[in-house]
């Protein structure tokens, strides 16, 4: 649709009424047709976690508990707002949902991944349900809309992924004749369904995910991804004092600073766009005046190194053949054949030619999938020892350093490693793929966080956000 802006809030931008207001504001004001999307209020998708949680061990105590500070937060809300019985029915509604999914959870003793799915998208209903009932006490006509009904996706529950032809056509269907008329649809994000309607979600931090699946599906003019800092850092500021917003960086940065830690966006995000080519802000809701960064498709010089990122949760797996009848390639092709079918991301590979050994860095949480699977697919190789037991090391975290301009900058890896042993860090594995956007760095866990300040410093970072990286 032509004009159309695509607008995602956040968590903390949804946290509160005094958060929902700004964001009602944020979006009436523009002139042009606007579609939502909404994360669920702050901490409320980890609230609904622990409660499904607590039902699987049977805590009933604990699931009334956090039912009702899931009730007494948005029904707080709701009044603070001024809205009525009807937004309070819906939110009552939702909750009674939430209750029905965790007595079944409680007394099955388990919790089935569809289950889970359906009750953790209720966070994003309540919220979307909230702002469009306030949006319509404001005068402007607005309908909240389940990313279930427009997002269509194959079945991984957790960490679905879109199916793009029908989500396009759902889209058309559902929201363009909102859009039409001058409703404004408050699409909850995180959510979709399969195309025979079993809900699903888009792993942690998905609402960016729908936004930018919505934005590509109706072809919008951008979208703005509204958060709680000025945009994407040099770093995170949790982390690093000094840090600096990057005015712009392109798809294949902000991918590589996602996929790499930045929690500023989901990792999938830039996907949908790309082919598009439609551009994506940053931007703080709590200082709209800024400007934000923007993500674009390419610089015409490209900038250096323009950020450091950094993960903790994550486990270094080390393979290596106990006798030369092994191939260590041949070992390679099996374990990587295993991690595929178990839907294991490898993040990090390296590999030594003498001693045929390899390891590789994945996310702390698929570690018991990853290891089930290799030792399955591998048993007879172990159990007649030709391949020493697999090393699996969780006390690690990586580092990553991004930039389009790190292609041909002579000297930056030294600088890099010079500065992490000047710390006294010792480097454990080094991975820089042939396109030589980031260089990822495996260290200590408890060193990381010192590293990426001295990669930071280092390469001035803070100071040089917008510029290209010197020479020393
Ligand atoms: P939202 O709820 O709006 O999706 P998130 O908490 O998921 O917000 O992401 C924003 C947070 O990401 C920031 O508050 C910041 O602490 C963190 N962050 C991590 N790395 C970066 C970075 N490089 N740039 C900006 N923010 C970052
Ligand atoms: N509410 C979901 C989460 O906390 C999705 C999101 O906020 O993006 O993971
Ligand atoms: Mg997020």
């Amino acid at each position: 649709m032509k004009n159309l802006l695509v607008m995602k809030f956040g968590g903390t931008s949804m946290g509160s009424a005094e958060r929902m207001r700004v964001a009602a504001a944020l979006i009436t004001r523009e002139k042009k047709p606007v579609a939502v999307v909404v994360s669920a209020m702050s901490k409320v998708t980890d609230l609904l976690l622990d409660t499904l949680h607590r039902a699987e061990l049977g805590d009933r105590a604990g699931v009334t508990a956090n039912i009702q500070k899931l009730r007494a937060r948005h029904t707080e809300t709701i009044h603070e707002l001024g809205l009525q019985t009807e937004a309070a029915n819906a939110v009552e509604a939702l909750v009674t949902e939430f209750e029905r999914i965790s007595k079944g959870v409680l007394m099955l003793g388990e919790r089935p991944p569809r289950s889970v799915d359906e009750a953790i998208a209720i966070g994003e209903k309540l919220s979307s349900e909230i702002l469009a009932h306030y949006i319509r006490q404001q005068g402007r006509p607005a309908q909240a809309v389940s990313g279930s009904d427009v997002i269509v996706t194959d079945a991984v529950f957790g960490n679905a992924s879109p199916l793009m032809e029908p989500t396009r056509a759902r889209c058309a269907e559902r929201l363009l004749p909102l859009l039409e008329q001058d409703i404004i649809p408050i699409v909850t994000g995180f959510n979709g369904a399969t195309s025979d309607g079993r809900p699903t979600t888009l792993g942690r931090g998905g609402s960016d995910f729908s936004a930018s699946i919505l934005a590509a599906a109706l072809d919008a003019e951008e979208l703005w991804i509204w958060t709680d800092v000025d945009g994407i850092m040099t770093a995170d500021p949790r982390l690093v004092p000094d840090v600096a917003v990057l005015d712009e960086v392109t798809y294949a940065e902000a991918a590589e600073l996602a996929y790499n830690g930045a929690k500023i966006l989901h990792p999938r995000t830039l996907a949908p766009l790309v082919e598009k080519q439609i551009p994506v802000w940053s931007k703080n809701s709590f200082a709209p005046e800024k400007p934000g960064t923007k993500i674009v498709t390419h610089f015409d010089e490209p900038k250096g190194a323009r950020a450091v990122t950094s993960m903790s949760n994550v486990a270094l797996i080390s393979m290596e053949p106990a006798n030369a009848v092994l191939s260590g390639t041949r070992l390679m092709a099996r374990a990587l054949d295993a991690l595929a079918l178990a839907n294991v991301e490898i993040l990090v590979f390296t590999s030594s030619s003498y001693r045929q050994s390899f390891c590789f860095l994945i996310r702390k949480h698929d570690v018991n999938a990853a290891v089930e699977a290799l030792e399955l697919n591998l048993s007879l190789e172990l159990s007649h020892g030709y391949l020493k037991p697999l090393e699996v090391d969780e006390n690690v975290g990586l580092l990553a350093v991004v930039g389009e301009g790190m292609r041909g900058t002579p000297g930056l890896a030294g600088r890099v490693f010079t500065a992490i042993s000047r710390e006294q860090v010792n480097i454990i594995a080094i991975a820089q793929g042939s396109s030589e956007l980031t260089i990822g760095i495996v260290v200590r866990l408890d060193h990381l966080d010192k590293a990426v300040r001295a990669v930071h410093q280092e390469c001035e970072l803070g100071k040089l956000a917008s510029a290209a990286l010197s020479e020393p």
